[in-house]
């Protein structure tokens, strides 16, 4: 880095003279830990790079794609051959054809797909999907759960304790959200009852099937068995939206650990190896109701884009080669246990629900099962946490209600120091 580069502080006055907030992704700002965000020059590994010249060992892993660690040699390679042949086609190309072989190979339930370039297509699409295909307007989802920025489903999206249909962002007509009906996650009961109170009329039930994105909520044992038995008996369509645990929980994603089978599944995310690739796949009689070959129209200029496709078929294939799950569980296992330790001598109460590579850390006295019981956790002092394992050397990601990710580039030394740091953060509390 030559002296002259500009460090986090100056970029980020620049970015908050052109950008709102300074930031590409609301999250990125630092707002609800408070401080200024740094800015990342490189990453390699498990560690970043500041502007600043720091390095930092990352559990963000940009929020979930890069589980082989950043820039990872076999990905980059995938890349740098697929530039050679092109950037983009605006036709088929054969990376399509694999990259869908691959997916159909790793979630059985899936019997076609569609690629497009983001989480939040693949799953403004499958409702899109799941509508032409019943007939009807109506959705549940559930509070805490997020699934992209479009306008049906950012509805109680994992910030802020919301009523039935009330839109979370300024500009989603009310009218719009209410064809969303939200519940709370891990309540049977709430679901029967809103069948019971919109018969005939839910097209379709998506849920992310462990709860990523109000911090990490594993759905509570026989859960997820009663959503698919009354949504089959319902005739509403069953979403998985797997962006977040897809090929990270397990190979085939919560749907494999859990054995159930739903009618669509949304992919993003390690999907696309660190470039922006979505997908969205299930049952072929679904499936079809697509165009060309059905009535419900979905596009995109730079879907199966061979760039990122290249990308994602080379993560996939790692994954098949490097079997990591046992070994990314046994890391989330031992930070969890050093940070449980360090509360306990502290006497704090913590909550460390773990799953595979996904955790979060809520300082709550009482079990966390869906949003209402995540936004009682003491965000403050999860702020002080977060900004003593960041001097640390840690990132963490910066909100109370996030999970954290682990990759295989943590083993061995990074998450031996980790530990270190994230004890000595709540001894310091
Ligand atoms: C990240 C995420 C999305 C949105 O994906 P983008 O690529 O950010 O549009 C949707 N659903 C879940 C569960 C996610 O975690």
């Amino acid at each position: 880095m030559s002296s002259s580069a500009p460090v986090s502080s100056e970029l980020f006055a620049r970015a908050q003279r052109l950008i709102p907030g300074g930031v590409n992704s609301p999250v990125r700002a630092f707002r609800s830990v408070g401080g200024a965000p740094f800015f990342t020059r490189s990453a390699r590994g498990a560690t970043l790079t500041t502007a600043d010249g720091r390095e930092l060992i990352d559990f963000v892993c940009t929020w979930g794609p890069a589980i082989h660690g950043h820039n990872h040699p076999a990905i980059k390679a995938a890349i740098a051959a697929a530039l050679e042949e092109g950037t983009s086609f605006g036709t088929p190309n054969p990376r399509e054809v694999e990259m869908a072989e691959l997916i159909v190979s790793f979630f059985p339930s899936i019997q076609k797909v569609r690629m497009c370039s983001s989480g939040t297509e693949a799953t403004m699409s499958a409702i899109r999907l799941a509508r032409g295909f019943t007939g009807r307007d109506k959705i549940i989802k559930f509070a805490g759960c997020y699934h992209g920025h479009s306008d049906a489903l950012l509805v109680s999206a994992g910030s802020g304790a919301l009523t039935h249909g009330h839109p979370d962002s300024a500009g989603v007509p009310a009218a719009f959200a209410r064809e969303t009906v939200v519940l709370p996650f891990n309540d049977p009961v709430a679901l029967d009852a809103a069948f019971a109170a919109n018969p005939g009329q839910i097209a379709a039930v998506i849920l992310e099937p462990y709860i990523g994105n109000v911090g990490f909520i594993p759905a509570a044992p026989g859960y997820l068995k009663h959503v698919r038995a009354t949504t089959a008996r319902e005739g509403a369509v069953l979403i998985f939206d797997e962006v977040m645990t897809g090929f990270r929980l397990a190979r085939g994603g919560v749907q494999e650990l859990e054995g159930i089978v739903p009618d669509l599944t949304c992919l993003g995310k390690i999907i696309g190896g660190g470039l922006p690739v979505g997908a969205f796949g299930g049952r072929a009689e679904i499936m079809d109701k697509l165009a060309p070959l059905g009535p419900v129209y979905q596009a995109g200029t730079l879907s199966g884009n061979p760039l990122a496709l290249a990308a994602g078929i080379a993560q996939l294939r790692l994954l098949d080669e490097l079997q990591p799950y046992a070994r990314l569980d046994a890391l989330g296992r031992q930070l969890c246990a050093a940070a449980a330790n360090a509360a306990r001598v502290k006497g704090l109460p913590l909550q460390t629900p773990q799953k595979g590579s996904m955790f979060s850390l809520f300082f709550n006295e009482n079990p966390v099962v869906d949003m209402a019981t995540a936004l009682a956790s003491d965000a403050k002092l999860f702020g002080r946490f977060f900004h003593a394992c960041l001097d640390g050397g840690v990132y963490l990601p910066p909100s109370a209600y996030e999970a954290w990710f682990l990759s295989t580039a943590h083993e061995g030394d990074a998450i031996d120091r980790a530990c270190e740091v994230v004890a000595k953060a709540i001894h310091a509390l």
